[in-house]
């Protein structure tokens, strides 16, 4: 591959709406990105990757005014959130976009004035449902019952004036280039979907609004301001100096323009693969090379949403399981462009199997004994015993290295992490059928644990650099205790290790966890599970008692503790611990989620009368909204027996 000038290669992932700040969806797309961008690094590609934020629009007026604050305010806020999240997931990329900035202001400008030149632009009547308490339209297929899905509240037929882009032009230019571009949509499925919409026919899009004022203005109609997709899909040429009139900035469009993947999610395919081409035909540039759409992640059977409360912080993976784990874990699970489940039982497992035991125990042994039996000095190696055993092994790291990269290429970093995964059992094993331990017993076979231990740890520098794009941290600790420098992927194959080096200092790569899923989810969340034994948390809203251990009447007071009565109790699925209680406080009927599924059946409990927290902040637990704790008294080690107070009913106040 010497000699050759490095290809260019642009990877840029959406751009993320600020009107709530990142989750798990989106610490995946960006995590996969950045695992494809250091796979091209390491192919010696010349790599741009560019991420960052979509602040316009009327959403983000609505809750910057409903968090308190300045529209500006709120989008640095918030935008901010999304670039720690980038440094929080050691995310490489080249460039963080925010659409807010001037320099994508003139970018979407240029495109503006190009397609209005080519006569594609057009003004009309925008007519649609609209919300006068929310003050925003409602599309048609949003509508519950007639009302607006927000608040409820009635909608309004309403016209405002709005350009219009002809799409309807588009419809063949498009056919033409799906025809003439068969990888330009992966999944392949995908394109058949898209394909069969553009065929039904097109209806131009509405542009601009007049409605809100938080936009990129129209150029010479300030009264409207563009419209979501003509202004967010164009940062992807922003980014590259894209209309800043500055000829080097010219070149870098030229030079990564369109070879550019990008990667989104399903729900916004139609997007960049019919509006996106449309509008760079219309301005006369090409469309992108590469669209490649993923599926999402599901929580208990259901998309993660913020409305459905099932939403996964990327934050409390990091916490227990470190960075490295939670790339490794979505990477691994999901198949492109298909759904995956996300599960804290999911990742544990994945963590304790793969990475402590298979990866862990291989680089942890294979450090050991050279250290042990080298004086941590890499061996001589040489494939001299005539079991065959070492050149399979040889066979095996190049078969993999091949395969590993080409699914990278493929953006398929399940299949490369299998493949990965697959050369770490071999090496286990050939160690085990090796056993070095007993050669070291025997001066005579010094040779033959010296090769067996060249090979081990020449296995090992391969498989710390196969898997650096999707643990580069985890990579970078096996190169510092290997005495290795910084990977390349031009030229990896087996025997590349120098004998001689001297190892760094061995450390535990990924230790295992022990404990349950219950113990795991309670480190992540720090919400403890409202277990009885557990030392209640305040109130929200309250201090912590004085350090003296005693409180005031006025601080127990705040305590609001009211006798309830259990309607319904059932098990929290994949929980030993937790039981789901409705029960009636006198005020309201209300779920607790109780730590007590170890004491009492289900059954046992319904008709009796209890003592709650009443005004506990509520938390989540196992994906359930727990709103108060139940009082239960339980001996060190012992099941927890619940308090009752017979005769009382609910919502009377204990005090
Ligand atoms: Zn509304």
């Amino acid at each position: 591959m010497t000699g050759l000038a490095p290809r260019p290669f642009y990877v840029t992932t959406p751009i993320y709406y600020i009107n709530a700040e990142p989750h798990i969806g989106h610490a995946y797309t960006t995590m996969l990105a950045d695992a494809v961008a250091r796979s091209r690094r390491l192919l010696g590609d010349e790599v741009f990757f560019l991420t960052g934020t979509d602040e316009h629009g009327q959403k983000v007026e609505r809750a910057a005014q409903a968090a308190g604050e300045g529209t500006r305010q709120f989008a640095d806020r918030v935008a901010a959130s999304f670039r720690r999240m980038c440094g929080d997931l050691r995310i490489s990329n080249d460039d963080f976009i925010r659409t807010t900035e001037p320099r994508h202001f003139r970018a979407v400008e240029e495109i503006w004035r190009r397609v209005e030149a080519a006569g594609d632009l057009y003004k009309g009547d925008y007519e649609g449902w609209y919300c006068t308490t929310c003050e925003v339209f409602v599309p048609e297929t949003q509508r519950v019952n007639g009302r607006c899905p927000t608040c409820g509240g009635k909608v309004e037929r309403l016209k405002e004036e709005s350009y219009y882009f002809r799409l309807s032009k588009y419809r063949q230019p498009l056919l033409d280039f799906y025809a003439a571009h068969p990888g330009f949509l992966q999944p392949r499925i995908r394109l058949n979907e898209v394909r069969t919409f553009v065929e039904a026919g097109l209806q131009d899009l509405s542009v601009s609004r007049t409605s809100f004022r938080w936009g990129i203005p129209v150029p010479g109609d300030p009264a409207h301001v563009m419209y979501v997709w003509f202004d967010a899909l164009t940062n992807y040429l922003t980014a590259l100096g894209f209309g800043s009139g500055d000829p080097a900035a010219d070149a870098r469009v030229g030079r990564f323009w369109p070879a550019v993947t990008h990667l989104v999610g399903k729900e916004i395919i139609r997007q960049h693969a019919v509006y996106w081409p449309a509008f760079l035909m219309s301005a006369g540039l090409p469309p992108p090379a590469r669209i490649v759409a993923h599926g999402w992640w599901l929580m208990g059977g259901a998309k993660m949403s913020k409305s459905v409360g099932n939403v996964a912080r990327y934050q409390d993976y990091v916490r227990v399981f470190g960075v490295d784990a939670l790339r490794y874990f979505v990477m691994r699970e999901m198949p492109l462009g298909q759904d995956a489940s996300f599960s804290e039982d999911g990742v544990l497992a994945r963590y304790n199997a793969d990475l402590a035991n298979d990866l862990g125990n291989l680089v942890s042994r294979t450090m050991t004994m050279i250290g042990r039996y080298c004086n941590g000095v890499i061996p001589p190696g040489g494939r001299e015993a005539d079991d065959g055993l070492d050149a399979a092994l040889a066979a095996d790291v190049d078969r993999t290295v091949a395969a590993a990269v080409g699914a990278f290429e493929r953006l398929e970093t399940g299949v490369a992490l299998q493949e990965i995964w697959a050369l770490v059992r071999s090496v286990n094993q050939y160690i085990v059928r090796r056993e070095p331990w007993g050669l070291a017993k025997d001066p005579d076979r010094r040779h033959l644990l010296e090769c067996t231990l060249y090979q081990a740890a020449d296995a090992v520098r391969v498989v710390a650099a196969l898997v650096d794009p999707v643990m580069p941290e985890a990579s970078a600790r096996i190169r510092g205790m290997l005495g290795v420098g910084a990977p390349t992927w031009v030229g990896l194959a087996a025997g590349g290790l120098e004998a001689g080096g001297r190892l760094g200092p061995v450390e535990p790569l990924f230790p295992r966890i022990e404990g349950t899923v219950e113990d795991v989810r309670a480190m992540a969340t720090d919400e403890a599970p409202q277990t009885p034994a557990a030392p209640p948390a305040p109130p929200a809203g309250t201090e912590a008692p004085p350090a003296t251990g005693t409180l005031s009447i006025d601080e127990f007071m705040k305590v609001e503790l009211r006798v309830a009565k259990v309607l319904g109790a059932e098990r929290v699925p994949r929980s030993k611990k937790l039981l789901k209680l409705l029960v009636d406080t006198g005020a309201d009927q209300r779920t607790i989620v109780a730590g007590i599924a170890e004491a009492y059946e289900p059954e046992q409990l319904v008709g009796r009368t209890i003592v709650v927290v009443a005004n506990l902040k509520p938390a989540k637990l196992m994906g359930i909204e727990s709103s108060g704790m139940v009082l239960a008294a339980s001996e060190e080690g012992g099941l927890p027996a619940l308090i009752g107070v017979e005769g009382t009913a609910p919502g009377a106040r204990v005090r």
